[in-house]
C-alpha cells in the first residue's frame, strides 16, 4: 500500500528512529509511518492498522525515551494548519493541528499581539503533544488557554472532541498520558488567546527569575515580545541544544509532598523554594486528592544538587551541569544505560530524601 502521493510505501520497515527522538538514541522501528495528509491518515485507519499492531504516535520525539527498538508500529504526526475559529475584541480562539510546531506557533501569536503562551516560548514538540503532559513552564501553564481538542479513537476510528474537564488536565499529566488515553491521536488543539494581553514576569527559579531578564533587556511597560524575549533568553543560556545534546528535558517531575514533609526538607536544605499546587487538579474520578491546603511542589533539580549531582556524569549519560532535573546523553549512550542511569539517580534520591522521583519522560 502506497501514501497516494508518491509510490513510497504508506508503511515502511525497520526504520530508524535515531534523527526523530531528541535523547537522539540509535533505535529503529518495526513499522514506521508519516500522517502527513487526512488522506493518509484514513488510509491507516482503513486498513485497521493500529487495531492490528501495538502503535505509538510520535511528534518530535522530545518527550520519550525508547527503552530499545519499538517492536510496533511508531506513527509520526505531521498534519499542519491553523485557523482562527472565535473572534472579537478581547480574544481569539485559534485552532490548531497537532503537527504543527509549538514553538512556532508562539512565535506567531506573539507576532499578532495575542498573549497566553508567551513564557511556553522554545518548549519543543509539536501542538499535539502539549496536552498529553499539559505542558508548562515560567508560570504559564497549557491548561490556562486551553479550549478543547479533537482527537481520534485509533481503536474504533471515531472522531471525539474533548473538553478541558474531559481532558483532566493536571501537573505534566492528562487522561491522555494514562493507559485510557493511550488510544487516541490528537488531531486538533484549541486555544483561547488574549488580544489584551496581561504578562505574567511572576516566575523565579534558585538561579533565574523573569523580572531581572526584563529589567536587562527591555523597558517598562513590558509587553508579551518582552516577556517571550526574556524566556527566550534563559531557556536558551539554561538549557541542553538538542541539535547538540541529546535530552528529552527534565526528565522527572517536581515531587507534590505534604506540607510536613516539605516543612521537613527546608530544614534539611536551607532556603529551599517550595511551591503552591496551583489551581491544578490532582483528582481521580471527580474526587480531588491533592490541593494548596494540604500539599506543596518541591523542586526536584535544587535537591539533586544538594546531593552533589548537578553535572555529574556516568560514562556518555549525565545530569546538566546548569539544570539538575534533565538527563543528558553525551553521544553514544544506548537506551540500557540511560535507563541504567535515571535509575541510579532515583534510588540516591529516595535514599537522600524518601521521596521516589517520578518520571515526566514517557517510556517507550
Ligand atoms: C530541551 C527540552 C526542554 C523542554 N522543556 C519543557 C518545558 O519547559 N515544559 C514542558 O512541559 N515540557 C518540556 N519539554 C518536554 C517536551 O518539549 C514536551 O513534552 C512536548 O510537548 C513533547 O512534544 P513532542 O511532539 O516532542 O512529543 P513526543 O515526545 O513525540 O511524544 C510525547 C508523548 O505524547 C504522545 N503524543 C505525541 N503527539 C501526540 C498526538 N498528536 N496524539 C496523541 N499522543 C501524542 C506520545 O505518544 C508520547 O507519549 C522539553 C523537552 C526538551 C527536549
Amino acid at each position: 500500500m502506497t501514501s497516494g502521493k508518491t509510490d513510497e510505501p504508506l508503511v515502511k520497515e525497520n526504520f530508524p528512529l535515531k534523527a526523530l527522538n531528541t535523547f537522539g538514541l540509535d533505535v529503529r522501528a518495526r513499522y514506521f509511518a508519516t500522517i502527513d495528509s487526512d488522506a493518509c491518515l484514513e488510509l491507516l485507519l482503513d486498513q485497521e492498522i493500529f487495531r492490528d499492531r501495538k502503535f505509538l504516535i510520535l511528534g518530535h520525539g522530545s518527550n520519550v525515551l525508547f527503552s530499545s527498538d519499538y517492536d510496533g508500529l511508531v506513527a509520526r504526526m505531521c498534519l499542519k494548519g491553523k485557523r482562527v475559529v472565535q473572534e472579537d475584541s478581547n480574544q481569539v480562539v485559534l485552532e490548531v493541528s497537532g503537527g504543527e510546531d509549538w514553538s512556532e506557533l508562539v512565535t506567531y501569536t506573539v507576532d499578532r499581539g495575542w498573549g497566553g503562551i508567551e513564557n511556553l516560548a522554545m518548549v519543543p514538540g509539536t501542538v499535539g503533544a502539549a496536552p498529553i503532559q499539559n505542558i508548562a513552564c515560567y508560570g504559564q501553564n497549557l491548561v490556562d488557554v486551553f479550549v478543547s481538542l479533537d482527537a481520534i479513537d485509533l481503536a474504533s476510528g471515531t472522531l471525539k472532541t474533548f473538553s478541558k474537564e474531559e481532558c483532566a488536565f493536571s501537573y505534566r499529566d492528562s487522561m491522555f498520558k494514562r493507559s485510557e488515553g493511550k488510544r487516541y491521536l490528537v488531531t486538533k488543539v484549541r486555544l483561547s488567546l488574549s488580544k489584551n494581553p496581561v504578562t505574567d514576569t511572576s516566575y523565579h527559579s534558585r538561579y533565574d527569575s523573569i523580572e531581572d531578564e526584563l529589567r536587562a533587556s527591555a523597558r517598562p511597560p513590558f509587553t508579551i515580545r518582552d516577556v517571550y524575549r526574556a524566556v527566550c533568553t534563559i531557556r536558551t543560556r539554561k538549557l541542553p541544544d538538542v541539535k547538540e545534546i541529546g535530552s528529552a528535558g527534565s526528565f522527572f517531575k517536581n515531587p507534590v509532598v505534604s506540607r510536613e514533609k516539605a516543612l521537613e526538607l527546608r530544614k534539611s536544605v536551607p532556603g529551599l523554594q517550595v511551591y503552591p499546587v496551583d489551581q491544578l487538579l490532582y483528582s481521580q474520578g471527580g474526587k480531588v486528592l491533592v490541593d494548596d491546603s494540604t500539599h506543596l511542589k518541591v523542586p526536584a533539580g535544587w535537591l539533586l544538587e544538594e546531593m552533589g549531582w548537578k553535572g555529574r556524569r556516568i560514562g556518555s549519560c549525565g545530569l546538566w551541569p546548569k539544570h539538575a532535573l534533565i538527563v543528558v546523553n553525551y553521544g553514544s549512550a544506548t537506551p540500557g544505560e540511560l535507563l541504567a542511569f535515571v535509575e541510579t539517580v532515583r534510588e540516591a534520591f529516595f535514599q537522600r530524601y524518601g521521596i521516589r522521583l517520578e518520571n515526566e519522560v514517557d517510556i517507550v
